[in-house]
């Protein structure tokens, strides 16, 4: 690995490109950064090496004289909040998040339980490629790990005490969860029967091998999913991702819905619910323009950022917001905490449907209708950057937004063309009011990339 930390934190095959060796380097260079004397949570979710990378990283951490708290088995979003809530330096979470079963990866937290900033990310890179890690004397050797065990009763607490329990109660909605074998599964079923719910799980043993599905949930690998919900009748199903900090919803007809979708009209119902929140949402230039066509009519901004969900939660933080969302299936809320967090993302779409008192499907069918197009073109960074000039210079009397690729908005249609931030490839996203007109889109994208020298 030539740079460690990708868009969200350190992934890679285990025991090739993560090894214990690598774990520990990066657990001295973190316990560097928080101090010696400084406390520090470490999580992990039910991925294969995930106890191997945990000890690694406690052993280093132990080494520079931080005292290691250990949360064992726990959604990404549950530690974050526990970082911050019981005023932790910092955490560590060992995950691959929705990477294919050979993946791990750990992922730093700061004190105040967000992803660490791009800065101090570039610190512990510094200090693991360098080697300058600083050792604690012996003396200050003398702490031992300690199991930290009520970080689940708390993060489904604090969930829970976000929407208004009595209302959601009385619906008795019927609930689905498919947690993706991992952590999402000691989490979201008991925050929707606390919530009154009738719920069913499937995919619920924690399991490394992800014998049912993929751990990234998309409307491909939801399938299966999507059938038990129908047959159950089910008004809502949630699917998580392997530490449970995505949620995709699919509604009372199965219809597998996509982040942005769920986060714009989450987006509007806590607009009229918190009438003091600073009227903005945060979103990557990713997501879909329905949420700005949604949203402005009732005056909420719509700020694009690049993709990522650490620059998200940041600019949320620092600039105020009503939430900060990926089209994927990330939805941060401030006012719980400003990460994504899958389980707090179940309740809220649990209260929009009490408060409502309409079928989700019914809710979802308010927003605007887009056909979706995606593909990518395979090449180096070079390349596509040229591509992406190609595309702005041949979209130009469009209003665009060129902070992370390009992105070109038209009145019946976006699209947005980037180099892939991990891979050398060129992606391209194309949404237009018709079929037809996607399909033209795509055209003239490929003739301007296959075009290129
Ligand atoms: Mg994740």
């Amino acid at each position: 690995m030539s740079q460690l930390f990708g868009t969200d934190g350190i992934r890679g095959i285990i025991n090739e490109e993560l090894s214990p060796m690598l774990a520990l380097k990066i657990g001295l260079a973190t316990g560097t950064l928080f101090g010696t004397g400084a406390r520090v949570l470490i999580g992990r979710d039910s991925r294969a090496g995930g106890e191997m990378l945990s000890k690694a990283v406690e052993a280093g951490l132990l080494a520079t004289g931080v005292k290691v708290y250990d949360a064992g088995l726990v959604p990404t979003p549950a530690l974050q909040y526990v970082v911050k809530e019981d005023e932790f330096d910092g955490g560590v979470m060992i995950t691959a998040s929705h990477n294919p079963p050979e993946y791990n990866g750990i992922k730093v937290i700061d004190f105040d339980g967000v992803e660490l900033s791009r800065d101090k990310e570039a610190v512990i890179e510094e200090l693991v490629f360098t080697d300058k890690h600083r050792m604690a004397s012996w003396a200050s050797l003398i702490h031992d790990v300690k199991p930290y065990p009520h970080v689940l009763e708390k993060y489904v607490k604090a969930v829970v005490s976000h929407v208004d329990v009595e209302l959601i109660r009385k619906k008795g909605f019927r609930v689905l969860i498919d947690p993706a074998n991992s952590v999402g599964a000691l989490a979201s079923p008991r925050v929707a029967q606390m919530l009154g719910a009738k719920v069913w799980t499937i995919n619920g043993d924690l399991n490394p091998y992800f014998p049912a599905r993929h751990p990234e949930p998309t409307p491909e690998t939801l399938v299966e999913t999507a059938r038990v919900a129908k047959s159950l009748g089910v008004d809502l199903a949630i699917a998580h991702d392997a530490d449970a900090d995505r949620a995709i919803a699919m509604d009372d007809q199965a219809n597998i819905q996509w982040g942005d979708r769920t986060a714009a009209v989450l987006a509007k119902y806590l607009a009229e619910k918190h009438l003091d929140l600073p009227r903005r949402v945060f979103t990557a230039v990713s997501s879909s323009n329905l949420v700005e066509e949604y949203l402005k009519p009732i005056g909420v901004e719509v700020v694009w950022l690049k993709v990522g969900s650490i620059g998200i939660a940041r600019a949320l933080m620092s600039k105020g917001g009503i939430c900060g969302f990926e089209e994927n299936g990330g939805f941060m809320y401030p006012l719980h905490h400003p990460v994504r967090d899958g389980a707090m993302t179940l309740a809220l779409l649990l209260e929009l449907m009490a408060v409502e008192g309409r079928k989700l499907s019914e809710i979802y069918g308010d927003l605007p209708k887009y056909y979706a197009l995606k593909t990518k073109f395979r090449m180096e960074k070079a390349k596509a950057v040229k591509a992406v000039e190609a595309v702005r210079e041949y979209f130009k009397k469009y209003r665009q937004v060129d902070i992370d690729g390009v992105r070109v908005v038209g009145d019946d249609f976006w699209l947005l063309v980037r180099p892939s931030g991990t891979e050398p490839l060129l992606r391209v996203m194309i949404e237009a009011r018709s079929v037809e007109r996607a399909r033209e889109l795509l055209r003239e994208v490929e003739s301007i990339v296959g075009g290129l020298s």
